[in-house]
């Protein structure tokens, strides 16, 4: 079996249905073996609560699973950060995932008057609390990207941040995102994490440019398993990003469920195998709180062996996890 790290990202549920199941679906996808599942926030704060009952229900149902809060900052103040890192590392979470995030479609600029501009600003902020708490000197892990120690051993959380192989929408430049994401390591951030893509070459297109400019930290390339034409769309809609016509028009096509899940499958697991054979040091799946679909896709490159993976997928898997 290859050894390549992979990680998911889950959502906290947005129906009593899903929430339901949520516990069985995280069971699964942490049974495959994750370097870690980051959680994602909604700006604003929205879903604080909801996020941090996700990330606890992972500590205290998968033991030694690595989890990550995404955090964003927009509208918040230097105060309340601070204590929303408190919070969520007084619950054992101890990575963060960066981001502004997007003030609501429509919103005027001065409706939500924080004092946090950028992802970088809030950089700064987990690094600085998480320094209050312990003091450190880091030494990368081999092969585990954003995984750092401390001189005696003791593991140092990642301060992830988010980048654009094809640019941030509001970018005025390609250049300006580089520069964005060297700012963002400046202030301290020890892993980047790319918003979902369809195309390999972006990645490593990007990647090139960020490393001729200094960015050092690891990159991880993000990819969303699509099988409907609805969820494609509604994935490129949110990410700005562009499929490749022929995966587009191949969905579109298919009359049955069965096929469609099968383009999906191939589609992602074509993209990852690339990816992979180009150099990426792990691969991130946004799963859409499904485990099906990523489990299938991890299988089909030789990262979950197909024995695991039978057993993954099975109505009798079974878990103690507590309900969320
Ligand atoms: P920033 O790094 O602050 O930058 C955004 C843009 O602003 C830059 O590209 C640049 O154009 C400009 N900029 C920033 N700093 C400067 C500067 N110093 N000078 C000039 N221009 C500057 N959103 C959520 O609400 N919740 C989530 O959980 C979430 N998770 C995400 C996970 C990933 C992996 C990704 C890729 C995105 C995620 N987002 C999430 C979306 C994110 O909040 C938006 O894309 C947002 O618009 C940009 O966030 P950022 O952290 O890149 O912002």
């Amino acid at each position: 079996m290859r050894k390549v790290p992979f990680s998911f990202e889950l959502h906290p549920a947005r129906s009593e249905h899903i929430a339901k199941q949520l516990p069985d679906r995280i069971a699964r996808l942490v049974a495959a073996g994750p370097e870690f599942v980051s959680v994602t926030y909604g700006a604003g704060g929205s879903s604080q609560d909801a996020s941090l009952d996700v990330l606890k229900h992972v500590i205290e149902n998968h033991p030694g699973v690595r989890t990550m809060a995404h955090l964003t900052c927009v509208g918040s103040t230097v105060q309340h950060a601070h204590e929303t890192v408190r919070t969520f590392m007084d619950a054992g979470v101890h990575s963060f995932l960066a981001v502004r995030g997007d003030l609501p479609v429509g919103a005027p600029e001065d409706a939500f008057p924080g004092d946090i501009r950028t992802a970088a600003e809030l950089v700064q902020l987990i690094h600085a609390v998480q320094n209050e708490r312990r003091p450190w000197r880091e030494v990368a892990v081999p092969g585990t990207p954003g995984i750092t120690v401390d001189r005696d051993g003791r593991e140092r959380a990642a301060i992830a941040v988010a980048a654009f192989p094809n640019g941030h929408p509001s970018s005025r430049s390609w250049q300006q995102d580089i520069d964005t994401l060297l700012a963002k390591q400046a202030a301290g951030a020890n892993l980047a994490i790319c918003q979902m893509i369809f195309h390999a070459e972006d990645y490593f297109r990007m990647v090139d440019a960020a490393r001729a400019a200094g960015v050092e930290l690891p990159i991880l390339p993000a990819i969303t398993p699509v099988t409907t034409p609805a969820g494609l769309a509604r994935n490129l809609e949110l990410s700005g990003e562009q499929a490749p016509a022929d995966f587009a028009v191949a969905l579109e096509v298919e009359p049955t469920e069965a096929g469609r899940r099968e383009i999906g499958i191939d589609f992602a697991a074509k993209l990852t195998e690339r990816l992979i054979e180009g150099g990426a040091p792990g691969i991130h799946l946004y799963t859409r709180n499904m485990h099906e679909v990523p489990l299938a896709v991890l299988a089909r490159v030789g990262l979950i062996d197909d024995a695991r993976y039978a057993q993954l997928i099975a109505p009798e898997f079974t878990s103690e996890a507590q309900a969320i």
